[in-house]
């Protein structure tokens, strides 16, 4: 079910707690759904689990900025950025920069926006060209990822090939239809 995974996949409960939280997202209520997500990466990464962490705290990164809370949105996006970099995420670092700076500015958090274009624009800039493939014509992603619930946006997932993506939060693989 997992067909081409790029790492073992996450515990039941693990997966069960993602799934919670994604609800709680998708239900306005992102501020309840951040601490768990944060909560979670952290489990993870100090349980050698880096990729998903990393994943994880781009996850919180977004909750956050969902419910406001701009000083917590800026630390968990700066852990993402460091930790997709060490990694050398190539296409999580771009899409991920672009999206989390054009929401937090959206939202009226311009100034945290700001600092991670300050710290990390020069960082990301030799990624640019590893923005995330693109989905075959005709072919769309489901709403939501068949493993944990996730949103599957386009511009977030790790596209595979043409047909099928890796869930930017789990890590399962998502057939489009
Ligand atoms: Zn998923």
């Amino acid at each position: 079910m997992f067909g081409r995974r790029r790492w073992a996949p996450l515990a039941p409960a693990v997966l069960a707690t993602i799934a919670k939280a994604n609800q709680l997202i998708a239900s306005n209520h992102a501020d309840q759904a951040a601490p768990m997500l944060a909560q979670l990466a952290q489990d993870l990464e100090g349980r050698g689990r880096a990729r998903p962490a990393a994943n994880l705290h781009a996850e919180a990164a977004h909750a956050y900025a969902a419910s406001r809370n701009e000083s917590a949105a800026l630390a968990q996006a700066r852990a993402a950025l460091n930790q997709f970099l060490q990694l050398q995420m190539a296409r999580r670092v771009p899409t991920f920069y672009g999206n989390i700076t054009r929401k937090l500015r959206a939202n009226g958090m311009s100034a945290a926006a700001d600092t991670l274009q300050k710290e990390f624009g020069d960082k990301v800039k030799p990624f640019e060209k590893f923005r995330s493939a693109s989905p075959a014509q005709g072919r769309r992603l489901p709403a939501n990822c068949p493993h944990c619930g996730a949103a599957a946006r386009s511009d977030e997932v790790d596209w595979i090939d043409g047909q099928s993506a890796e869930c930017a939060y789990c890590g399962g693989v998502i057939q489009t239809k």
